[in-house]
């Protein structure tokens, strides 16, 4: 079977673990140890084939960053998160994004997501403001709600498919 790595980059209580917990489990946790750094696993049927997805779900802590950087070799595909009610954790996505392209190309298969899209009376970011952010990066904006699901399954078949190309698609 093919296996995909996929990691979760991003500030803490941007909503990573919750976004994990929302594809793999279909459930939402209001209160999640912060602190714990695991791997999530879920085996999905893409284009009639079995994939099993390993998903690391990192703690997001600064004191953390070089720990991410040696993490971010043994991974390949990578998901940035900020939360549209933080425009810090907005900012911080270039310090993720710049310790990881140090070991990967510039180019290496990402998606940024501004989750928590619920929270529309707390939002501090803008859409205009995401896909600029996206821009930079060269990738896809997504927003996100792993409260109530919007858009985490496309998130994961966005990822996926820069390792297997949707065939159906024109
Ligand atoms: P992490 O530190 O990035 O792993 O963030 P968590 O997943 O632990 O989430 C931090 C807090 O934000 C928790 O209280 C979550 O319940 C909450 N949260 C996460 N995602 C969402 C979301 O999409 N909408 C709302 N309203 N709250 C969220
Ligand atoms: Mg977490």
């Amino acid at each position: 079977d093919l296996e995909l790595k996929i990691g979760l980059f991003g500030a803490g209580a941007v909503g990573k673990s919750s976004i994990a917990i929302r594809f793999v489990e279909d459930k939402f946790i209001e209160e999640y140890d912060p602190t714990i750094e695991e791997e999530f696993r879920k085996e999905i049927d893409f284009n009639n084939k079995k994939i099993l997805l390993r998903i690391l779900d990192t703690a997001g802590c600064q004191e953390y960053w070089p720990y991410i950087e040696n993490l971010a070799r043994g991974y390949e595909l990578f998901i940035y998160v900020y939360s549209i009610t933080d425009r810090n954790s907005y900012k911080e996505i270039f310090h993720y994004y710049n310790s990881i392209k140090k070991y990967k190309s510039e180019n290496h298969p990402k998606v940024l997501i501004g989750n928590k899209s619920d929270l529309t009376m707390k939002r501090a970011i803008s859409i205009e403001e995401g896909k600029e952010l996206a821009n930079k990066l060269n990738c896809k904006f997504i927003e996100t709600s792993a409260k109530n699901g919007e858009n985490i399954n496309q998130l994961f078949y966005e990822i996926i498919s820069f390792k297997i190309p949707n065939q159906n698609e024109n």
